[in-house]
């Protein structure tokens, strides 16, 4: 009795040595990383391994609001900002390029995307309702514009031609945190998943044989609402909206995207969503259409062959680029597809 018992113990022992780990879809949802919600989600073989992945991309995550962000005085791109009216900086090779990256953005979208609005931009404080006055933002002004930020690629440094100027990585920085968490993933083998920030998300492979689903929320209502359920695969989306950072003050809404040409709020639509390969690209685009309209906007986008948009005007309704032949899936159309991983 005692043999068999013995033996049955063994044979459990092996079984459970031996039994293949569940592969299952492993999800995190962080918040206070770039004062923005990560969401992490993908398919692992264990669940264990799908935790450490998820932390090595929350790691990357933290070394980049680190290194860009404007709220933290130790920061490079704060020491940047302190230091390059000076002279010549030498800087990261990553800042450096990502530098790079924000001025052709500049480029793309007529001066609409630019770093510089932060010369005047540190002066709003949204939460606590503080925004500059008229005098204020003419004596700024004039440091706002993207071809202050001189870069020199031989030795690597960053100059600004006159003081007054700051930069701010605020609109790009997330998208490209996005894009470096994928890079992570795909490092260690991760073939599907999604990973978003705020409102800036990628998705890498499908779910099984279903896209993933990812709402659009109707900048018109309240959150939760969506205009738009979007199945991507392989793509990137960032939605910039005039809810996301605001106070509303005499009948204006103040709110965290700067026109560079005037110093205050851009207000020429409500949202606008862009659908593209990458989230540094389509972070770096979504804030065109507040600054241009979306006339102006669309012909920017429609020019792009690898980027769709969906804005929404002043008046609520929606157009889209002629990318998109038909109108985006209505919200309550039948999804038949994953849960949407959340509403930009
Ligand atoms: P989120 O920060 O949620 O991703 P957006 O992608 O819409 O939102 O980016 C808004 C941020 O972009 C602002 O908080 C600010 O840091 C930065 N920003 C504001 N105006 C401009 C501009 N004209 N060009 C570049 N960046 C801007
Ligand atoms: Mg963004």
């Amino acid at each position: 009795m005692q043999t068999l018992l013995r033996v049955t113990a063994c044979a459990a022992l092996l079984w459970c040595a031996a039994s293949p780990a569940q592969a299952e879809w492993v999800r995190r949802i962080t918040d206070g990383i770039m004062g923005t919600r990560i969401t992490v989600e993908l398919w692992s073989d264990d669940r264990a391994t799908g935790e450490r992945a998820i932390d090595a991309v929350l790691d990357e995550m933290r070394h980049i609001d680190e290194t860009m962000s404007t709220y933290k005085p130790t920061s490079e791109v704060s020491l940047v900002n302190d230091k390059a009216a000076d002279g010549p900086m030498h800087i990261s090779k990553e800042l450096f390029d990502l530098l790079v990256t924000a001025r052709q953005y500049s480029e793309i979208t007529d001066g609409a995307f630019d770093i510089t609005y932060a010369s005047v931009g540190y002066m709003y404080d949204f939460p606590k309702h503080v925004r500059p006055d008229d005098t204020q933002i003419a004596k700024a002004l004039p440091a706002v514009n993207y071809r202050h930020v001189i870069l020199d690629p031989v030795n690597q440094t960053v100059r600004f031609t006159q003081k007054g100027v700051r930069i701010d990585l605020g609109g790009i920085a997330k998208g490209y945190s996005v894009d470096r968490g994928i890079d992570v993933l795909k490092g260690r083998g991760v073939t599907r998943a999604f990973v978003g920030a705020g409102g800036d998300s990628r998705i890498i492979g499908d779910r099984f044989g279903k896209p993933w689903i990812v709402g659009v929320r109707d900048p018109m209502k309240g959150e939760g609402n969506v205009i738009a359920r979007i199945p991507l695969v392989d793509a990137a989306i960032s939605t910039s909206g005039d809810y996301e950072r605001f106070f509303d003050e005499g009948g204006v809404r103040y709110h965290h995207i700067i026109d560079p040409h005037t110093g205050h709020s851009a207000s020429k639509v409500r949202s606008a969503t862009i659908i593209g390969p990458y989230a540094t690209r389509t972070d770096g685009l979504s804030k065109t259409a507040f600054v241009l309209g979306p006339d102006k906007a669309l012909e920017i986008y429609n020019k792009l062959d690898d980027i769709d948009a969906i804005i929404v005007k002043l008046d609520g309704t929606v157009v889209h680029s002629k990318g998109m032949s038909h109108a985006p899936p209505h919200p309550d159309a039948p999804a038949g597809a994953a849960p949407s991983p959340g509403a930009h």
